[in-house]
């Protein structure tokens, strides 16, 4: 690792954002060395981004850990992966991206399953995860709300599963539209100055 990040550092000028994703911090956090460190801070790594998938994972353990790395300077990130059964609750992603934030690791990406054999117990349906977005945002703190994701799709790259909390409506008199906004907890409002040089590229619902 010492020698591959040197090597970026030293030929590739035009990275300029370097992270690390792996799930070896939780998996073996006795991985994660002084030594480790040290090779992390002295490439100027930014980033470590981990992956717990439920709450139970963050052990006394682990936090201490996390500190080393985030004394090493690092910025870290969470990834998730939506799995049926382990965290498809509202309270448990709650739960896990409070934890989360409270030891300074910021929620990033929650992953809809990968379609893989043998994972198909697993597959949470698209619909849930926009329900489950819908539970967090506004519920608990911004910093702990992660982006919802579908990757390996098409070799389309991360599709955003996020649910619309803005919407495009005829006026009752024919004379164009308007558009309203809901909060987290499903009230609208109606946007009629910010509204008016606002269109919606066309959705189909
Ligand atoms: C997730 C992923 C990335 C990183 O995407 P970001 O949106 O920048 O976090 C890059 N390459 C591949 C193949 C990926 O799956």
């Amino acid at each position: 690792l010492d020698e591959i990040l040197g090597m970026i550092r030293s030929r590739a000028p035009h990275v300029r954002f370097l992270r690390i994703g792996s799930r070896m911090v939780v998996q073996l956090s006795t991985r994660v060395t002084a030594e480790l460190c040290a090779v992390l801070e002295r490439h100027r790594v930014q980033m470590v981004n981990i992956h717990i998938n439920h709450p139970k994972e963050i052990t006394p353990l682990l936090r201490q850990r996390v500190k080393m790395l985030q004394k090493a300077g690092i910025m870290m990130g969470l990834q998730t992966v939506c799995l049926k059964g382990v965290n498809d609750s509202v309270e448990v992603m709650r739960e896990l991206f409070m934890q989360s934030v409270e030891m300074g690791v910021r929620p990033y990406y929650v992953y809809s399953t990968d379609m893989v054999e043998g994972a198909h117990h697993f597959i949470v349906p698209h619909r849930r995860m926009l329900e489950l977005y819908e539970g967090l945002r506004g519920w608990i703190s911004g910093p702990a709300v992660p982006t919802f994701i579908v990757d390996g799709l098409g070799g389309l790259g991360k599709l955003p599963i996020i649910p619309s909390y803005v919407r495009e409506e005829a006026l009752p008199d024919g004379s164009g539209t308007t558009v309203k906004c809901r909060n987290y907890a499903g009230k609208t409002v109606e946007m009629p100055g910010l509204g008016q040089d606002f269109s919606l590229p066309s959705v189909s619902n």
